[in-house]
Protein backbone atom coordinates (compact mmCIF):
# COMPACT_ATOMS: atom_id res chain seq x y z
CA UNK A 1 0.00 0.00 0.00
CA UNK A 2 1.70 3.05 -1.12
CA UNK A 3 1.08 6.38 0.68
CA UNK A 4 -0.86 8.18 -2.23
CA UNK A 5 -3.83 5.25 -1.50
CA UNK A 6 -3.44 4.70 2.45
CA UNK A 7 -7.13 5.48 3.58
CA UNK A 8 -6.89 8.43 6.52
CA UNK A 9 -7.35 5.46 8.66
CA UNK A 10 -4.14 4.24 7.84
CA UNK A 11 -2.35 6.97 8.19
CA UNK A 12 -3.39 7.66 11.30
CA UNK A 13 -2.85 4.39 12.74
CA UNK A 14 0.58 3.65 10.92
CA UNK A 15 1.96 7.08 12.41
CA UNK A 16 0.45 5.83 16.13
CA UNK A 17 2.88 2.28 15.18
CA UNK A 18 5.68 4.10 13.93
CA UNK A 19 6.03 6.81 16.70
CA UNK A 20 4.20 5.94 19.51
CA UNK A 21 5.31 3.24 22.11
CA UNK A 22 3.73 -0.33 21.46
CA UNK A 23 2.07 -0.72 25.32
CA UNK A 24 -1.52 -0.76 23.72
CA UNK A 25 -3.37 -2.95 21.07
CA UNK A 26 -6.01 -0.58 20.40
CA UNK A 27 -9.05 -1.52 18.25
CA UNK A 28 -8.50 -0.12 14.80
CA UNK A 29 -11.07 2.78 14.64
CA UNK A 30 -9.22 5.85 14.11
CA UNK A 31 -11.68 8.45 16.11
CA UNK A 32 -12.22 11.92 14.93
CA UNK A 33 -14.95 13.17 16.62
CA UNK A 34 -17.57 12.13 19.28
CA UNK A 35 -20.87 13.78 20.82
CA UNK A 36 -22.48 12.22 23.54
CA UNK A 37 -23.00 8.62 23.00
CA UNK A 38 -21.93 8.95 19.29
CA UNK A 39 -18.25 8.64 17.60
CA UNK A 40 -17.23 9.13 14.32
CA UNK A 41 -14.14 7.93 12.76
CA UNK A 42 -12.09 9.75 10.10
CA UNK A 43 -13.75 7.66 7.36
CA UNK A 44 -17.07 9.68 8.68
CA UNK A 45 -18.57 5.92 9.74
CA UNK A 46 -20.51 6.30 12.80
CA UNK A 47 -20.09 4.23 15.99
CA UNK A 48 -22.42 3.66 19.65
CA UNK A 49 -19.93 4.39 22.01
CA UNK A 50 -20.73 1.15 24.69
CA UNK A 51 -17.19 1.74 26.45
CA UNK A 52 -17.17 5.40 27.72
CA UNK A 53 -13.51 5.36 28.08
CA UNK A 54 -13.61 2.74 31.25
CA UNK A 55 -16.54 5.10 32.59
CA UNK A 56 -14.24 8.32 32.55
CA UNK A 57 -17.09 9.23 30.17
CA UNK A 58 -20.21 8.28 31.80
CA UNK A 59 -21.67 12.14 31.24
CA UNK A 60 -21.55 11.12 27.38
CA UNK A 61 -19.17 13.06 25.11
CA UNK A 62 -18.59 16.47 25.53
CA UNK A 63 -21.40 17.40 27.19
CA UNK A 64 -22.45 20.65 26.72
CA UNK A 65 -22.28 21.88 30.83
CA UNK A 66 -18.99 20.27 30.98
CA UNK A 67 -17.62 22.44 27.59
CA UNK A 68 -19.23 25.48 28.99
CA UNK A 69 -17.16 25.09 32.58
CA UNK A 70 -14.60 24.64 31.21
CA UNK A 71 -14.82 27.23 28.34
CA UNK A 72 -15.69 29.71 31.77
CA UNK A 73 -13.28 28.71 33.96
CA UNK A 74 -10.89 29.43 31.23
CA UNK A 75 -11.70 33.17 30.92
CA UNK A 76 -10.68 33.29 34.44
CA UNK A 77 -7.70 30.86 35.93
CA UNK A 78 -6.84 27.47 34.98
CA UNK A 79 -3.39 26.37 36.87
CA UNK A 80 -1.59 28.15 39.99
CA UNK A 81 -0.52 24.71 41.76
CA UNK A 82 -1.56 24.13 45.69
CA UNK A 83 0.92 27.12 46.43
CA UNK A 84 -2.51 29.36 46.51
CA UNK A 85 -5.92 29.24 47.25
CA UNK A 86 -8.36 29.17 44.64
CA UNK A 87 -12.88 30.18 44.22
CA UNK A 88 -13.10 26.60 42.85
CA UNK A 89 -11.30 24.26 44.99
CA UNK A 90 -13.44 25.13 48.11
CA UNK A 91 -16.74 24.53 46.55
CA UNK A 92 -15.85 21.31 44.51
CA UNK A 93 -14.54 19.65 47.17
CA UNK A 94 -17.99 20.29 49.91
CA UNK A 95 -19.46 19.02 47.43
CA UNK A 96 -17.71 15.99 46.80
CA UNK A 97 -17.63 15.44 50.76
CA UNK A 98 -21.53 15.78 50.72
CA UNK A 99 -22.35 13.38 47.60
CA UNK A 100 -19.99 10.46 49.01
CA UNK A 101 -20.35 11.40 52.86
CA UNK A 102 -16.84 12.28 54.04
CA UNK A 103 -15.15 14.48 55.75
CA UNK A 104 -12.38 15.34 54.16
CA UNK A 105 -10.82 14.89 50.50
CA UNK A 106 -7.59 15.24 48.80
CA UNK A 107 -7.94 15.64 44.88
CA UNK A 108 -5.60 13.96 42.84
CA UNK A 109 -5.50 13.65 39.02
CA UNK A 110 -5.40 10.35 37.48
CA UNK A 111 -6.73 7.17 39.75
CA UNK A 112 -3.49 5.55 39.75
CA UNK A 113 -2.43 8.71 41.96
CA UNK A 114 -5.13 8.50 44.60
CA UNK A 115 -4.68 4.70 44.85
CA UNK A 116 -1.00 5.77 45.62
CA UNK A 117 -2.71 8.59 47.91
CA UNK A 118 -4.77 5.99 49.82
CA UNK A 119 -1.78 3.80 50.42
CA UNK A 120 0.24 6.60 52.05
CA UNK A 121 -2.67 7.17 54.12
CA UNK A 122 -3.16 3.95 55.38
CA UNK A 123 0.93 3.22 56.10
CA UNK A 124 0.81 6.68 57.83
CA UNK A 125 -2.63 6.07 59.76
CA UNK A 126 -1.23 2.41 60.63
CA UNK A 127 2.06 3.50 62.35
CA UNK A 128 0.85 7.22 63.68
CA UNK A 129 -2.62 6.21 64.49
CA UNK A 130 -2.38 1.81 65.25
CA UNK A 131 1.10 1.96 66.51
CA UNK A 132 2.57 -0.25 64.11
CA UNK A 133 6.33 0.21 63.17
CA UNK A 134 7.08 2.24 60.34
CA UNK A 135 8.01 0.11 57.12
CA UNK A 136 6.01 -3.04 59.40
CA UNK A 137 2.54 -1.58 57.70
CA UNK A 138 1.06 -3.94 55.39
CA UNK A 139 -2.27 -3.94 53.08
CA UNK A 140 -4.26 -6.67 51.99
CA UNK A 141 -5.39 -6.58 48.45
CA UNK A 142 -7.55 -8.85 46.39
CA UNK A 143 -5.98 -11.01 43.73
CA UNK A 144 -7.37 -9.90 40.05
CA UNK A 145 -7.01 -6.14 41.86
CA UNK A 146 -6.82 -3.61 39.42
CA UNK A 147 -5.58 -0.44 40.86
CA UNK A 148 -3.71 1.43 38.06
CA UNK A 149 -0.34 0.80 36.46
CA UNK A 150 2.29 2.77 39.06
CA UNK A 151 5.69 0.41 39.96
CA UNK A 152 3.96 0.40 43.31
CA UNK A 153 0.78 -0.75 42.07
CA UNK A 154 1.60 -3.46 39.75
CA UNK A 155 4.00 -4.84 42.47
CA UNK A 156 0.70 -6.06 44.06
CA UNK A 157 -1.15 -6.77 40.99
CA UNK A 158 -1.58 -10.37 40.49
CA UNK A 159 -1.89 -10.24 36.25
CA UNK A 160 1.63 -11.48 34.88
CA UNK A 161 1.76 -9.26 31.65
CA UNK A 162 1.57 -6.08 34.22
CA UNK A 163 4.34 -7.17 36.10
CA UNK A 164 6.95 -9.15 34.02
CA UNK A 165 10.33 -7.81 34.18
CA UNK A 166 9.34 -4.51 35.96
CA UNK A 167 10.58 -5.40 39.36
CA UNK A 168 11.91 -5.18 42.32
CA UNK A 169 8.47 -4.56 43.86
CA UNK A 170 7.57 -2.26 46.78
CA UNK A 171 7.28 -5.32 49.82
CA UNK A 172 4.09 -4.51 52.59
CA UNK A 173 1.47 -5.84 50.17
CA UNK A 174 -0.54 -9.10 50.90
CA UNK A 175 -2.88 -11.14 49.31
CA UNK A 176 -6.55 -12.40 49.64
CA UNK A 177 -9.24 -14.31 47.22
CA UNK A 178 -11.68 -11.90 45.96
CA UNK A 179 -15.23 -12.61 47.97
CA UNK A 180 -13.42 -15.22 50.12
CA UNK A 181 -13.45 -14.22 53.99
CA UNK A 182 -11.41 -17.31 55.34
CA UNK A 183 -8.58 -15.70 52.86
CA UNK A 184 -9.03 -12.28 54.24
CA UNK A 185 -8.60 -13.69 57.89
CA UNK A 186 -5.41 -16.20 56.75
CA UNK A 187 -4.06 -12.90 55.53
CA UNK A 188 -4.60 -10.92 58.33
CA UNK A 189 -1.44 -9.85 60.27
CA UNK A 190 -0.83 -7.30 63.53
CA UNK A 191 0.49 -5.21 61.16
CA UNK A 192 -2.16 -4.84 58.66
CA UNK A 193 -3.70 -1.06 58.31
CA UNK A 194 -5.72 -1.57 55.50
CA UNK A 195 -7.65 -3.75 52.93
CA UNK A 196 -7.44 -1.78 49.78
CA UNK A 197 -10.41 -3.56 47.34
CA UNK A 198 -12.94 -2.88 44.35
CA UNK A 199 -16.19 -3.07 45.09
CA UNK A 200 -16.44 -4.90 41.81
CA UNK A 201 -13.61 -6.25 39.73
CA UNK A 202 -13.55 -4.11 36.73
CA UNK A 203 -10.28 -5.26 34.70
CA UNK A 204 -10.82 -8.61 36.36
CA UNK A 205 -13.99 -8.83 34.25
CA UNK A 206 -16.82 -7.22 35.87
CA UNK A 207 -16.71 -9.95 39.21
CA UNK A 208 -19.24 -9.29 41.54
CA UNK A 209 -18.92 -9.90 44.98
CA UNK A 210 -20.98 -12.82 46.62
CA UNK A 211 -23.69 -11.45 48.79
CA UNK A 212 -22.60 -10.26 52.16
CA UNK A 213 -18.83 -10.80 51.40
CA UNK A 214 -19.00 -7.24 51.99
CA UNK A 215 -20.82 -6.67 55.31
CA UNK A 216 -18.44 -9.70 57.02
CA UNK A 217 -15.42 -7.29 55.67
CA UNK A 218 -16.38 -3.90 57.21
CA UNK A 219 -17.19 -6.22 60.41
CA UNK A 220 -13.42 -8.02 59.98
CA UNK A 221 -11.94 -4.59 59.20
CA UNK A 222 -13.97 -2.81 62.44
CA UNK A 223 -13.35 -5.15 64.62
CA UNK A 224 -9.18 -5.87 64.06
CA UNK A 225 -8.48 -1.80 63.66
CA UNK A 226 -8.02 -2.01 60.24
CA UNK A 227 -8.92 0.68 57.10
CA UNK A 228 -11.24 -0.58 55.04
CA UNK A 229 -10.79 1.36 51.48
CA UNK A 230 -13.10 1.21 48.62
CA UNK A 231 -11.39 1.91 44.71
CA UNK A 232 -14.78 3.05 42.97
CA UNK A 233 -12.46 4.93 40.17
CA UNK A 234 -14.17 2.44 38.09
CA UNK A 235 -17.48 1.84 39.87
CA UNK A 236 -18.36 4.81 41.39
CA UNK A 237 -20.58 8.33 40.46
CA UNK A 238 -23.25 6.05 39.04
CA UNK A 239 -22.16 3.48 37.07
CA UNK A 240 -23.62 0.52 38.94
CA UNK A 241 -27.45 2.17 39.65
CA UNK A 242 -25.95 3.60 42.92
CA UNK A 243 -23.92 6.74 43.61
CA UNK A 244 -21.61 4.50 45.03
CA UNK A 245 -21.22 0.55 44.80
CA UNK A 246 -20.67 0.50 48.59
CA UNK A 247 -24.30 1.06 49.07
CA UNK A 248 -25.57 -2.03 47.39
CA UNK A 249 -23.56 -4.08 50.13
CA UNK A 250 -25.10 -1.80 52.40
CA UNK A 251 -21.77 -0.78 54.03
CA UNK A 252 -19.73 2.52 54.54
CA UNK A 253 -15.71 2.11 53.86
CA UNK A 254 -13.42 4.07 55.78
CA UNK A 255 -12.16 5.96 53.10
CA UNK A 256 -13.05 6.13 48.96
CA UNK A 257 -10.99 6.63 46.33
CA UNK A 258 -12.64 8.13 42.82
CA UNK A 259 -11.46 9.10 39.50
CA UNK A 260 -12.29 8.64 35.78
CA UNK A 261 -16.35 10.07 35.46
CA UNK A 262 -15.38 12.41 38.12
CA UNK A 263 -13.36 14.42 35.42
CA UNK A 264 -16.93 14.61 33.51
CA UNK A 265 -15.06 13.23 30.12
CA UNK A 266 -12.94 16.45 29.44
CA UNK A 267 -9.88 16.27 31.99
CA UNK A 268 -8.42 13.66 34.66
CA UNK A 269 -9.81 14.73 38.03
CA UNK A 270 -9.33 11.93 40.91
CA UNK A 271 -9.78 11.94 44.62
CA UNK A 272 -8.86 10.03 47.86
CA UNK A 273 -11.88 10.93 50.49
CA UNK A 274 -12.04 10.02 54.23
CA UNK A 275 -13.06 10.93 57.42
CA UNK A 276 -10.93 13.81 59.81
CA UNK A 277 -9.25 10.60 62.36
CA UNK A 278 -7.99 9.22 59.18
CA UNK A 279 -7.09 12.13 56.55
CA UNK A 280 -5.68 14.05 59.02
CA UNK A 281 -2.65 12.00 59.64
CA UNK A 282 -1.74 14.37 56.02
CA UNK A 283 -0.08 17.16 56.78
CA UNK A 284 1.67 20.33 54.83
CA UNK A 285 3.97 18.48 53.13
CA UNK A 286 3.98 14.99 53.54
CA UNK A 287 1.46 14.69 50.14
CA UNK A 288 0.85 16.38 46.83
CA UNK A 289 0.65 16.90 43.48
CA UNK A 290 1.53 20.18 41.01
CA UNK A 291 -1.56 19.72 38.86
CA UNK A 292 -4.06 17.92 41.70
CA UNK A 293 -7.03 20.12 42.52
CA UNK A 294 -6.01 22.73 39.88
CA UNK A 295 -8.18 25.64 39.45
CA UNK A 296 -10.04 24.30 36.18
CA UNK A 297 -9.81 20.50 37.22
CA UNK A 298 -12.59 21.89 40.25
CA UNK A 299 -14.38 24.11 38.12
CA UNK A 300 -14.70 20.44 35.63
CA UNK A 301 -15.05 18.24 39.08
CA UNK A 302 -17.91 19.82 40.24
CA UNK A 303 -19.81 20.21 37.46
CA UNK A 304 -19.56 16.11 36.93
CA UNK A 305 -21.25 16.09 39.86
CA UNK A 306 -23.77 18.71 39.69
CA UNK A 307 -24.72 17.12 36.08
CA UNK A 308 -24.90 13.17 37.84
CA UNK A 309 -27.24 14.77 40.09
CA UNK A 310 -29.32 16.81 38.20
CA UNK A 311 -29.80 14.67 35.47
CA UNK A 312 -30.52 11.80 37.37
CA UNK A 313 -28.47 9.60 36.07
CA UNK A 314 -28.45 7.49 39.10
CA UNK A 315 -31.44 6.37 38.24
CA UNK A 316 -30.63 5.71 34.56
CA UNK A 317 -28.08 3.90 35.47
CA UNK A 318 -30.56 1.34 37.32
CA UNK A 319 -33.20 1.51 35.07
CA UNK A 320 -31.14 1.31 31.83
CA UNK A 321 -28.75 -1.03 33.42
CA UNK A 322 -31.59 -3.89 34.46
CA UNK A 323 -32.77 -3.35 30.51
CA UNK A 324 -29.48 -3.84 29.17
CA UNK A 325 -28.44 -7.08 31.24
CA UNK A 326 -31.95 -8.45 30.23
CA UNK A 327 -31.31 -7.82 26.50
CA UNK A 328 -27.72 -9.50 27.01
CA UNK A 329 -28.74 -12.59 28.77
CA UNK A 330 -31.43 -12.86 25.45
CA UNK A 331 -27.89 -12.78 23.50
CA UNK A 332 -26.48 -15.54 26.19
CA UNK A 333 -29.48 -17.60 25.41
CA UNK A 334 -29.78 -17.06 21.49
CA UNK A 335 -25.83 -17.63 21.14
CA UNK A 336 -25.26 -20.03 23.38
CA UNK A 337 -22.54 -22.01 23.84
CA UNK A 338 -20.47 -18.78 21.85
CA UNK A 339 -21.73 -16.09 24.76
CA UNK A 340 -22.17 -18.26 28.51
CA UNK A 341 -22.25 -15.89 30.84
CA UNK A 342 -23.63 -12.00 31.47
CA UNK A 343 -23.57 -10.29 34.72
CA UNK A 344 -23.10 -6.92 35.50
CA UNK A 345 -24.73 -3.99 38.01
CA UNK A 346 -26.46 -0.78 36.17
CA UNK A 347 -24.74 -0.13 33.04
CA UNK A 348 -21.82 -1.87 33.57
CA UNK A 349 -21.72 -5.80 32.28
CA UNK A 350 -19.14 -8.21 31.74
CA UNK A 351 -20.29 -10.97 28.92
CA UNK A 352 -18.38 -14.08 28.61
CA UNK A 353 -17.13 -15.59 25.67
CA UNK A 354 -16.29 -18.97 25.43
CA UNK A 355 -12.31 -19.22 24.27
CA UNK A 356 -13.14 -22.32 22.76
CA UNK A 357 -15.14 -21.19 20.03
CA UNK A 358 -14.32 -17.13 19.36
CA UNK A 359 -11.99 -14.68 21.06
CA UNK A 360 -13.45 -11.71 23.12
CA UNK A 361 -11.12 -9.50 20.93
CA UNK A 362 -12.14 -11.23 17.37
CA UNK A 363 -15.82 -10.70 18.20
CA UNK A 364 -15.08 -6.74 19.84
CA UNK A 365 -12.86 -6.07 16.54
CA UNK A 366 -16.12 -7.78 14.73
CA UNK A 367 -18.64 -5.18 16.48
CA UNK A 368 -16.27 -2.48 15.91
CA UNK A 369 -17.31 -3.08 11.95
CA UNK A 370 -20.61 -2.77 13.00
CA UNK A 371 -20.51 0.06 14.18
CA UNK A 372 -20.71 -0.31 17.91
CA UNK A 373 -17.49 -0.03 20.21
CA UNK A 374 -16.60 -1.76 23.47
CA UNK A 375 -13.55 -3.64 24.69
CA UNK A 376 -12.50 -6.70 25.98
CA UNK A 377 -11.02 -7.59 28.87
CA UNK A 378 -8.51 -10.52 29.21
CA UNK A 379 -9.38 -12.94 26.20
CA UNK A 380 -12.63 -14.25 27.81
CA UNK A 381 -14.44 -11.04 28.66
CA UNK A 382 -16.62 -8.42 26.37
CA UNK A 383 -17.37 -5.38 28.70
CA UNK A 384 -20.22 -3.30 27.63
CA UNK A 385 -20.77 0.21 29.79
CA UNK A 386 -21.53 2.91 28.00
CA UNK A 387 -22.00 6.79 29.06
CA UNK A 388 -24.92 6.56 31.71
CA UNK A 389 -26.57 9.33 29.48
CA UNK A 390 -27.67 6.92 27.04
CA UNK A 391 -30.80 6.07 25.68
CA UNK A 392 -33.24 2.73 25.40
CA UNK A 393 -32.85 2.80 21.45
CA UNK A 394 -29.10 2.67 21.73
CA UNK A 395 -29.08 0.32 24.24
CA UNK A 396 -30.99 -2.17 21.58
CA UNK A 397 -29.46 -1.05 18.83
CA UNK A 398 -26.01 -2.18 20.09
CA UNK A 399 -27.10 -5.34 21.56
CA UNK A 400 -29.25 -6.37 18.79
CA UNK A 401 -25.79 -6.14 16.81
CA UNK A 402 -23.93 -7.86 19.37
CA UNK A 403 -26.72 -10.36 18.85
CA UNK A 404 -26.32 -10.71 15.03
CA UNK A 405 -22.41 -11.06 15.88
CA UNK A 406 -22.67 -13.86 18.08
CA UNK A 407 -25.14 -15.53 15.61
CA UNK A 408 -23.19 -15.40 12.87
CA UNK A 409 -20.42 -16.35 14.78
CA UNK A 410 -22.43 -19.32 15.92
CA UNK A 411 -23.60 -20.10 12.35
CA UNK A 412 -19.54 -20.23 11.11
CA UNK A 413 -19.07 -22.75 13.93
CA UNK A 414 -22.01 -24.86 13.11
CA UNK A 415 -22.61 -23.82 16.55
CA UNK A 416 -26.61 -22.61 16.07
CA UNK A 417 -28.42 -23.70 19.18
CA UNK A 418 -31.58 -24.94 17.09
CA UNK A 419 -29.31 -26.97 13.89
CA UNK A 420 -27.67 -28.73 16.62
CA UNK A 421 -31.25 -29.87 18.54
CA UNK A 422 -32.29 -30.51 15.36
CA UNK A 423 -29.48 -32.55 14.08
CA UNK A 424 -29.96 -34.68 17.21
CA UNK A 425 -33.34 -35.00 17.17
CA UNK A 426 -32.98 -36.33 13.44
CA UNK A 427 -30.37 -38.78 14.97
CA UNK A 428 -32.41 -40.17 17.08
CA UNK A 429 -35.47 -40.99 14.67
CA UNK A 430 -32.89 -42.27 12.06
CA UNK A 431 -30.03 -43.80 13.45
CA UNK A 432 -26.82 -43.84 11.31
C1 LIG B 1 -8.80 2.78 35.95
C2 LIG B 1 -8.65 2.40 37.36
C3 LIG B 1 -7.60 2.91 38.14
C4 LIG B 1 -6.48 3.75 37.57
O1 LIG B 1 -6.93 4.96 37.04
P1 LIG B 1 -5.97 5.75 36.02
O2 LIG B 1 -6.68 7.06 35.82
O3 LIG B 1 -5.86 4.94 34.77
O4 LIG B 1 -4.66 5.92 36.69
C5 LIG B 1 -7.57 2.58 39.48
N1 LIG B 1 -8.50 1.77 40.02
C6 LIG B 1 -9.52 1.27 39.30
C7 LIG B 1 -10.53 0.39 39.97
C8 LIG B 1 -9.61 1.53 37.94
O5 LIG B 1 -10.60 0.98 37.22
Amino acid sequence: MDATTATATQTFIGQEARFGARNYQPVPVVVARARDCLIWDVEGREYIDMMSAYSAVSHGHLHPRLVAAVQRQLQQVAVTSRAYHGTTLGPFLEKLCTVAGFDRALPMNTGAEAVETAIKCARRWGHFVKGIADGEQQILVARGNFHGRTSTIIGFSTEADYRAGFGPFAPGFRHFDFGDMASVRAATTASTCAVLIEPIQGEAGVILPPDGFFRELRDWCTRNDILLIDDEVQAGLGRTGRWFAFEHEGIRPDALILGKALGGGVLPVSAFLADRAVMDVFNPGSHGSTFGGNALAAAVGLEALLVIEDEDLVARSAALGEHMLERLRGVMHAAAPLVRGVRGRGLWAGVDIDPAHASARELVERLAERGVLSKETHETVIRFAPPLTITRELIDRAVDTFQEVAMQKCRELALDATFVSAKTRIEAVVPA
